[in-house]
């Protein structure tokens, strides 16, 4: 072919290339789609940022009316039942073992169906025993507990029923760390600590308060020193008008400094009459006393019920008061002692050496006479 033909021809097709490319329409570039993966990011716009809801369609928490607090009395342990109405129902531990029957009943006297939290603060037997009984009788959606483990067959029975709970399907089982639980619309339960691992079971308490409108509660399990110390000194917001106070008013708890941050209108002793710890201890009760808190204790209570409105606190419960000091044993008018046969005025120098115990009062210098006894010759009593 003649170099100018293939040329002309080249040249033909380039032009209706061209042609071709110039009149066939082009497409319309679609607007950019927000939602579409790639795209452009959409210039700035004044609509709220998309809140992520992974949950798909929740039902709304209802807002509560009434939160009652029921510390049960179990003897000498802790199990404190929370019914939020309407809303949910929690137990912060179940006592010892030997009351888990008692709190089931309590449970379902008060109509309770199914738990939606259980807290077990620590794994000693008497703040876990009792929930072994309780997670088999009624269904638990979530149980939260310090993460500490125990070597103890209580503590094996309790996590056994955790677990059969969980393999059923409808239980999470979940450790502390920065919990919050919305109870109600209104009432929620914050886990203040541990934030992490202190040296002891109890110092590794679970700590939770619970905030109802104007009402807040404090719970503690057994809590001692060092986690009220660790608390302070992350500046928790502690305040709270009722204390579940700690460790069943043991002195190694309820430290003053504590009792400041809290100042507690009211403060529940979960403990046992005549129990062979000494709690709760005299120094706990004087604190509580010093720092304006009405103590109620469910050894001399029994169960001890606070109801909220969310503006008022009420209790049916009667507050404990500490006995009035003995006035001095003063009988009579001159004293002697068991130990001599001699009578005093009760101001003799002699008097005031009696031990308390040889005490013996006379109503009169006659009477003393005819018990035998004779006048001082220091302080002169009369001899008749
Ligand atoms: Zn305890
Ligand atoms: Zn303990």
């Amino acid at each position: 072919m003649p170099y100018r033909k293939v040329l002309g021809l080249l040249l033909i097709a380039w032009m209706l290339l061209l042609v071709g490319a110039c009149a066939t329409p082009q497409p319309p570039i679609p607007p950019p789609a927000a939602d579409a993966p790639g795209a452009p990011a959409p210039s700035p716009s004044p609509q709220p940022a998309p809140t992520p809801s992974p949950e798909p369609a929740v039902a709304p928490l209802p807002e509560a009316k009434t939160l009652a607090v029921h510390f049960i009395d179990v003897g000498q342990g802790d199990a404190i039942l929370l019914l939020v109405q309407p809303g949910a129902t929690v137990l912060i531990d179940g006592g010892p073992r030997a009351a888990g029957q008692t709190v089931v009943n309590y449970l379902t006297e008060r109509g309770v169906k199914e738990l939606d939290l259980v807290i077990a603060t620590h794994p000693h037997a008497d703040h876990i025993g009792g929930l072994i009984d309780v997670l088999e009788a009624f269904k638990v959606k979530r149980v939260i507990d310090s993460g500490q483990p125990h070597t103890t067959k209580t503590f094996d029975d309790y996590l056994t029923a955790v677990e059969r709970q969980v393999e059923a399907g409808h239980c999470v089982y979940e450790t502390p760390e920065g919990q919050i639980v919305q109870l109600a619309s209104n009432v929620t339960l914050k886990v203040l600590g541990p934030d992490r691992n202190l040296s002891s079971l109890n110092d590794n308490s679970v700590v939770a308060r619970v905030d109802f409108g104007k009402t807040s509660f404090l719970f503690t399990g057994d809590a001692e020193k060092e986690a009220e110390e660790r608390l302070l000194a992350r500046g928790v917001d502690l305040k709270a008008d009722v204390l579940k106070v700690g460790h069943h008013g043991s002195s190694t708890s309820t430290s003053a400094a504590f009792l400041a941050a809290v100042a507690p209108a009211y403060a529940v002793i979960c403990v046992g009459a005549g129990n062979s710890y000494g709690h709760p201890t005299e120094q706990t009760l004087s604190r509580l006393a010093a720092a304006g808190a009405r103590i109620y204790r469910t050894d001399v209570s029994g169960h001890v019920v606070f109801t909220s409105d969310g503006t008022t606190l009420t209790t049916a419960a009667a507050a404990w008061a500490a006995p009035a000091p003995q006035p001095p044993a003063s009988q009579g008018m001159f004293v002697g002692s068991k130990k001599s046969d001699k009578y005093h005025w009760p101001t003799c120098r002699h008097a005031k050496t009696i031990r308390p115990e040889n005490e013996i009062w006379f109503e009169s210098a006659e009477a003393a006479r005819k018990a035998g006894y004779t006048p001082c010759g220091v302080c002169r009593p009369p001899t008749k």
